[in-house]
């Protein structure tokens, strides 16, 4: 037997269980309307939520940066790679969300190991709603904390937990602000009492909701009018604005322990300039196109609606995130491949992503869908829906 034979047999497994990934190829910029294998197919599994990353105005000032500080940073953050234009975004982020401060991470995923590494280490215990992001999971599973996952949105479940851990060093809640692939929002008022009762600090991932949620955009802690009763705030650049990259927003002593003990920070080359001067325009539109954060829930709206319609179970999504629930992989793959035949890309996600038996076709809108896009995927979804007898 071969050393790599293994490695078939997994792939064999997966293929046999309808697990098996295939990478999918876009052959260009994330638009409503997409080239794929030589033919358009409408977009509907984009994070571009606002329809940002392909913004003239933002490609002009991701050029213009180049021009100015060249391709790459050069460095890791804690030894050449700060440039002023990392501390202009710094300084830009933790004003749009009146914190005291904020630090620029590569990604999402890395942001959030690195703080739940750097801040909880043995004798700790993290909280963790069961749909919470993999990097959060992950970033747990490395801290070597005490894990305690409570039952989705359940705060009663949160409590109980709370009460069997007082002793515990640190604790810390963490959740999915809006959660990924549920599209449903975390019940913050509620968990942060619970937090100041058990004397526990808080971090909400904001990936989802940065750019869509709360009254300018700032998200659900703005949204609930929280934004400055949770210690930890991370926010992502790669889906409503447009680019690429993340941050951690929080107090000043926060920000210092992360430089000084976040390995993910601190050992990997610093985001190029371009990215920070394409976020800091995409910050401007965000305030200055309110009209687009409104076009996005109008046709949320809408599509969610039309799907109910036509009798597809939607969850409990309240956001641009649409979950269509299908159940088990076979069929919801069969229902990906139709409708991609039929010209709508809607990735269909299955388990370890989402729980056995709960997957589903994610369906996200972006503010630049027209009303005829929206109406062509519900077309093609009531279609394919017959087809599988999946609706009548
Ligand atoms: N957190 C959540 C809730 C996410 O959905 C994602 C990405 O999909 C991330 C974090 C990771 O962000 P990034 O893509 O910037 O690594």
């Amino acid at each position: 037997m071969g050393k790599i034979d293994f490695i078939e047999k997994e792939l064999q497994s997966l293929k046999e269980r309808d697990r098996y990934r295939q990478i999918r190829w876009i052959e260009e910029g994330p638009s409503p309307w997409v080239r794929m294998n030589g033919g358009k197919v409408l977009l509907l599994c984009s994070n571009n939520y606002l329809g940002l990353a392909n913004d003239p105005r933002l490609k002009e000032k991701m050029l213009q940066a180049v021009e100015a500080w060249g391709c790459g940073s050069g460095g890791s953050r804690s030894i050449s790679g700060s440039l002023a234009i990392h501390r202009l975004l710094e300084e830009r982020l933790a004003r749009f969300h009146g914190s005291e401060e904020a630090l620029l991470f590569n990604s999402g995923y890395s942001a959030n190991l690195s703080l739940l590494t750097a801040l909880m280490g043995e004798g700790d215990v993290i909280y963790s709603d069961e749909l919470n992001h993999a990097s959060i999971v992950d970033g747990c599973r490395l801290s070597k904390a005490s894990i305690q996952i409570y039952r989705h949105l359940d705060m009663e479940h949160l409590e109980s937990l709370l009460k069997e851990n007082q002793e515990k060093r640190r604790k810390l809640i963490v959740t999915d602000g809006i959660f990924s692939m549920d599209g449903d929002e975390a019940p913050l008022p509620e968990m942060i009492q619970l937090a100041k009762r058990y004397d526990a600090l808080t971090m909400v991932d904001e990936a989802h909701a940065i750019g869509v949620f709360g009254p300018t955009g700032r998200g659900t802690l703005e949204h609930f009018q929280l934004s400055q009763e949770v210690d930890i705030l991370m926010g992502t650049f790669g889906k409503a604005l447009g680019c690429f990259g993340a941050y951690m927003a929080g107090k000043k002593s926060l920000i210092e322990f992360l430089i000084n003990t976040g390995r993910v920070f601190l050992y990997t080359t610093a985001l190029p300039p371009s990215v920070c001067a394409c976020v800091l325009a995409s910050l401007d539109l965000l305030d200055e196109e309110p009209e687009r954060r409104e076009r996005l829930w109008t046709n949320v709206h809408y599509l969610r609606e039309g799907l109910n319609q036509l009798g597809f179970d939607t969850m409990k999504s309240q956001a641009h995130i649409i979950p269509v629930l299908i159940g088990e992989p076979k069929i919801t793959m069969e229902m990906d491949r139709r409708l991609l035949e039929s010209r709508v890309f809607v990735q269909g996600i299955r388990p370890p992503t989402v729980p056995e038996g709960k997957c589903r076709l994610r369906v996200t809108v972006m503010a630049t869908h027209s009303r005829e896009d929206l109406s062509f995927a519900l077309e093609k979804f009531e279609k394919v829906g017959k087809e599988l007898g999946l609706v009548r």
